[in-house]
């Protein structure tokens, strides 16, 4: 038995069989063949290829119903890089021109390959080195007889847990669609879009156990707990029987919970709270409905992007925002513009920062990226405007730091109207406009801000990271990463102030949120809307029946003015205890 250690980011126990995810390039063998074995190894070559391509069609035909129509397009390409000449044909002429065994001669036409698309000025086509490199590695796997049947998520996975040394947002999203019990990544942080999905996902996960994939074999037994970080390696029979009680007593909790789905949510003292959802694909919706959400607080848009080669145009985009806008029927929906780029990257979208991506946290991400590149926005503002004639819908900004930029989304907005007006289209000429606070610069100026828009929301996973100067995804710097910071403290506090100042309403839809160490604390500071990924909406609901507002806000005040940050947490934990 061996106990690993790491960062739980979405609580639950799983226990489960091992699947590790191995993307290593694999090593690669290189000799000088003698001249009468060349056409044998050409043949070699060639049998491999058919394999690949049985192999990518029998995922293409396997892919799970419930599964992203992306997803076939990916394999499509794979198909179709795989019948390339230049994959198919050229290292043949490697291994009888220069004597090289198939995996050298493969993998030297695939360097150079790669080497081609990186230099390519359109940044879709720069991306696409990613499908060669993938297309090659599987070939190679092949021929050294290394090939495992799923190295890519493609099924297959239900009921066990899944280890990789990294998932990207557009990987989670694919396991969202296979019923795995638990995830586990060598690296990542807390707040990364990854850990933010596998809450979303409802099940355990842990980030940043450092070699977990050198450590784990696949099929071995793991118990993971999300909740204390913990993954346990084969362990003892004793052990097992500890944790499925642990699982009983939590589904027994879980099913406590539920009985608070339908009360109204207001303080004791009768101040009603909003609790919303934040979700990142239409399909979400059935767990917002199961936690009776007061409607959708965040609707991250990008994930529509991901995990295919293409965009989706207006009437795709309008189509999905309809889906959701219809079954939340007139209840809110926070439609949030595209925040592409630094760690949530779309295959088909040209992201002009990868360029120059030394540090693109920093960089044309989110509303910059969208203004830069009008193509981009304008469909999804119109989308936006189409589906607003629908319900309740309201688009929120991300990534605001100066007025100029809010000044020029919402000139975009009404030239959208007019031409949409033009041609006779139904929209909400009065649809709500929002703006995230995420960026302390907007935190800072929000009172500058509030004038101009109908509501804020602050996106404190974003606030915290530009705050405190911690990448989200590093792992390195997680240990930072501290919602209780004065400094973040002080931002929110200012923001809702600035709200309150303008009579617009604050929302927060950050992580923060959705965390029950800090609920008592922030309805003490007067936010009365929360929004979160819909598994901790329960949890935050029952704090909130507990709760008498007036003694909060005078805990909260004691809490912004702590010169010392050993009380401050000693206040915070002892609201948290009812003192
Ligand atoms: C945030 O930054 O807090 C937020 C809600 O947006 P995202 O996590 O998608 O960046
Ligand atoms: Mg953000």
């Amino acid at each position: 038995m061996l106990t690993l250690h790491g960062t739980g980011v979405s609580s639950g126990i799983a226990i489960g069989k091992a699947y590790v995810l191995h993307r290593e390039r694999p090593e690669v063998p290189e000799y000088v063949l003698p001249k009468h074995l060349l056409e044998d190894e050409v043949q070699r070559f060639r049998v491999a290829v058919e394999s690949a391509r049985e192999q990518l069609t029998h995922i293409r035909e396997h892919i799970p119903r419930s599964a992203p129509a992306e997803i076939a397009s990916i394999i499509d390409t794979h198909l179709l890089i795989l019948q390339d000449k230049m994959i198919s044909e050229a290292p043949t002429e490697l291994i009888r021109n220069r004597q090289y065994n198939a995996e050298w001669a493969l993998r030297t036409q695939g360097d150079q390959l790669i080497s081609v698309f990186e230099q390519m000025e359109d940044p879709y086509l720069r991306n696409r080195k990613v499908d060669v490199s993938q297309v090659a590695d599987r070939v190679l796997r092949i021929l050294l007889a290394a090939e495992e049947e799923h190295e890519q998520i493609s099924g297959a996975l239900e009921g066990q847990i899944v280890i990789a040394n990294d998932l990207s947002p557009a990987d989670t999203v694919l396991l969202k669609h296979n019923k795995v019990a638990a995830f586990i990544t060598n690296v990542g942080g807390p707040i990364s879009h990854t850990a933010i999905l596998a809450r979303n996902l409802g099940i355990p996960a842990l980030v940043a156990v450092h070699n977990a994939t050198r450590y784990v074999r696949d099929g071995e037994e793991l118990i993971v707990d999300g909740k204390l970080g913990v993954l346990i390696v084969a362990p003892e029979k004793q052990v097992i029987t500890e944790y499925k009680q642990r699982q009983k007593e939590i589904a027994l909790l879980r099913r406590e919970l539920a009985m608070l789905t339908q009360s109204h949510t207001v303080t004791r003292d009768g101040t009603p709270i909003a609790l919303l959802a934040n979700i990142e694909l239409p399909d979400d919706i059935k767990a917002v409905s199961k936690v009776a959400a007061a409607g959708v607080g965040l609707y991250r848009t990008e994930f529509l992007f991901m995990n295919r080669p293409d965009l989706p145009d207006e009437d795709e985009q309008f189509r999905a925002y309809v889906k959701v806008v219809k079954a939340l029927a007139g209840k809110p929906v926070t439609i949030r513009t595209l925040d592409l780029g630094a760690d949530k990257s779309a295959d088909g979208a040209a992201l002009p920062h990868d360029k120059i991506s030394t540090n693109p946290a920093l960089g044309l991400r989110a509303v910059r990226l969208c203004l830069h590149d009008a193509s981009l926005f304008r469909p999804q503002l119109r989308a936006i405007l189409r589906a607003s004639a629908y319900g309740d819908v309201r688009m929120m900004i991300p990534m605001l730091s100066n007025l100029d930029e809010l000044f020029r989304v919402l000139d975009l907005v009404q030239e959208m109207e007019a031409e949409l007006a033009r041609a006779g289209q139904k929209f909400n000429p009065d649809m709500p406009i929002g703006g995230m606070i995420e960026v302390p610069a907007a935190a800072i100026a929000s009172d500058l801000f509030a004038p101009h828009l109908d509501f804020m929301s602050i996106g404190t996973n974003d606030l915290i990271q530009y705050t405190l100067a911690i990448d989200r995804v590093d792992d390195a710097v997680s240990y930072l990463y501290d919602p209780l910071h004065p400094s973040v403290l002080r931002l929110i506090a200012m923001t809702i102030r600035a709200g309150k100042a303008a009579g617009i309403p604050v929302a927060m839809c950050g992580e923060m949120a959705g965390d029950t160490r800090y609920t008592r604390l922030l309805l003490g500071l007067g936010l009365s809307e929360f929004s979160m990924h819909p598994s901790g909406l329960l949890p935050v609901k029952k704090i909130v029946l507990e709760s008498e507002l007036c003694e909060l806000e005078r805990h909260a005040e004691e809490v912004l003015a702590a010169r010392d940050l050993r009380e401050l947490h000693n206040l915070v934990e002892r609201m948290n205890n009812g003192h």
